[in-house]
């Protein structure tokens, strides 16, 4: 056998090709299975960033579409319902299993818990919560100082808002918490409601129905000048002309048609108790609310699965419904930019910050996490509506201790809104500027303190912070006829501050659970 060196080489050339081959086969199919891997792991949120990429490359195109054909109001209507249909659906799979998910979770991380550990969640819970809310609050206060938007932005024509009291939302917010119907709780809220301040002028008797054309015309008359129609009586023509005054005033507590979570978070804490402190004859009930509550996560699972396409509808119809997006835009720049920045250092630099300080670890894998929740609450300006999401990420992706999760999360959602209370700050203030009002140190104070409580009394449903808006600005003595500018910019910048409001409470939850860790661990009993 002739072996020289050119033959040893090329033997062993060839094997270490053929090795070489082999390996790089065998990377390519490992990168090939990592990278399918990393795919199949992540499918959902690759799905759900695909979603809000496809809602602005279809809405945006549509939106110009739209607006250059001539479409009348009712077609229009009916574009944005068709469009917007899947993401209709979404949302309503989404509220539909709110009210199972509040109350299995509470019920449970209450009842899992002796009475003293959950005073003292509940407390750190609330000192996290106003903590946050201030800081937001403090940010959006001092950026729109500095900025000053409203010294830039365009004047509107101003729109009449509703009426909104401070005291009266504390105290229906008070009344929200104690219900006086566990069934109402799922569907109605109180809410304190006002009627038009009218003055009865006179009343007139026209025998004659002839002259009926002269009434038109007087009606005519009264109605452009602030009077309201006439009450005519077509037998007698009894007429009784009112004036109708700028105020307003309390007409009755209503029942709105809206769930009332704050109810149905009293109710569960408050049976979670009584049950944890049943004993071991409370077991069954626990096993049963246990097994409701899995199989609840296997439906936000299965839900999760609309997402992208609930997302992408959503966006889609929210984008052909606007009118002249870029002019609304221009002409509120600023403040946008205000806002927008305050979220930011919000979201990116205080929650990163706070969460680093709780658990020297690395903020981002955690919000890397949150991202199916972000997208779903940009998707859906609406933090209840994200709440199983958030539930899934905290628990499945972050692996927060479940009781706190349970706990932390559904109050957080209902209360805890520091996106909320930064743009209620940082519109205060620039409705004071655009108006030319000059807001001394006191005034600042009392913004500081109402955007806080209005965010906590704000409802976590889409431009639910707008109204409550109100009430910070008649706190501030400001006028509230500047809403109507405002909602122009509304169905985007809920977005951004419902993402806010979700990632807070997200954050929560790790913060929480790092100070309770010890009372957690004392507890033995944990069927979550
Ligand atoms: N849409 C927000 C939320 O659900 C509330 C708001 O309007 O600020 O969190």
């Amino acid at each position: 056998m002739i072996v020289d060196a050119e033959g040893v080489k090329a033997s062993n050339g060839y094997d270490l090709a053929h090795e070489t081959q082999t390996d790089i086969m065998d990377s390519s199919g490992s990168l090939a299975n990592k990278l399918r891997n990393i795919v199949v792991r992540n499918l959902q949120l690759i799905l759900i960033i695909v979603g809000v990429v496809c809602g602005f490359i279809i809405g945006l195109p549509l939106n110009s579409h739209v607006q250059s054909s001539n479409y009348d109001v009712e077609e229009r209507r009916r574009i944005v319902i068709l469009v917007g249909f899947v993401g209709e659906v979404f949302v309503r799979l989404l509220k539909l299993l709110i009210i199972p998910l509040i109350i299995t979770s509470i019920v449970l991380a209450v009842a899992s818990l002796d009475t003293k550990t959950t005073g003292k969640l509940g407390r750190r819970t609330f000192t996290y919560y106003l903590s946050t809310t201030v800081i937001a609050v403090i940010i959006g206060v001092i950026l729109v100082l500095s900025i000053r938007p409203g010294d830039t932005a365009v004047q509107h024509e101003k729109s009449q808002a509703s009426h909104v009291d401070a005291l009266d939302s504390i105290l229906d917010m008070i009344r929200n918490i104690f219900p006086d119907n566990l069934v109402e709780t799922t569907f109605r809220s109180s809410q304190t409601s006002y009627k038009d301040d009218v003055t009865s002028l006179y009343n007139i008797s026209i025998p004659d129905r002839n002259i009926r054309g002269s009434v038109e015309n007087l009606t005519k008359f009264l109605e452009n000048n602030l009077y309201d129609p006439w009450s005519v009586n077509e037998t007698s023509l009894d007429v009784r002309v009112i004036k109708k005054n700028s105020r307003k005033v309390w007409a009755k507590i209503e029942k709105t048609d809206r769930m009332n979570v704050l109810g149905i978070i009293t109710c569960s804490i408050v049976f979670g108790i009584a049950l944890s402190k049943l004993g071991p004859e409370g077991k069954p009930v626990k096993e049963l609310l246990e097994v409701c509550l899995k199989i609840v996560m296997m439906l936000i699972n299965a839900v999760m699965w609309v997402c992208p396409f609930g997302i992408c509808s959503l966006i889609t119809a929210n984008l052909v419904e606007m009118e002249n997006i870029a002019k609304t835009f221009e002409s509120l720049a600023y403040f946008i930019v205000t806002a927008i920045a305050g979220t930011a250092i919000q979201g990116m630099i205080v929650y990163p910050t706070i969460y680093f300080i709780s658990t020297r670890k690395n903020p981002l894998r955690y919000l890397f996490n949150m991202q199916a929740a972000a997208y779903t609450a940009f998707g859906t300006s609406s933090s209840a509506a994200t709440l199983p999401v958030t539930l899934k990420c905290v628990k499945e992706l972050n692996n927060v201790d479940s009781r706190v999760a349970h706990f932390v999360l559904p109050i957080g959602a209902t209360v805890n809104m520091d996106g909320t209370a930064l743009y209620e700050a940082v519109a205060c203030i620039f409705v004071a500027q655009l108006n030319g009002y000059h807001f001394g140190i006191g005034k600042i104070l009392i913004t500081v303190l109402s955007s806080s409580a209005a965010s906590v009394g704000a409802a976590a449903i889409p431009s639910a912070g707008l109204v409550t808006l109100i009430m910070v600005l008649e706190a501030a003595g400001l006028p509230t006829s500047d809403v109507g500018l405002l909602y122009s910019v509304d169905w985007f910048m809920d977005r951004l501050r419902t993402v806010c409001n979700v990632i807070g409470d997200a954050i929560g939850c790790v913060v929480i659970e790092k100070f309770s860790r010890k009372d957690l661990h004392d507890d033995e009993y944990s069927p979550l």
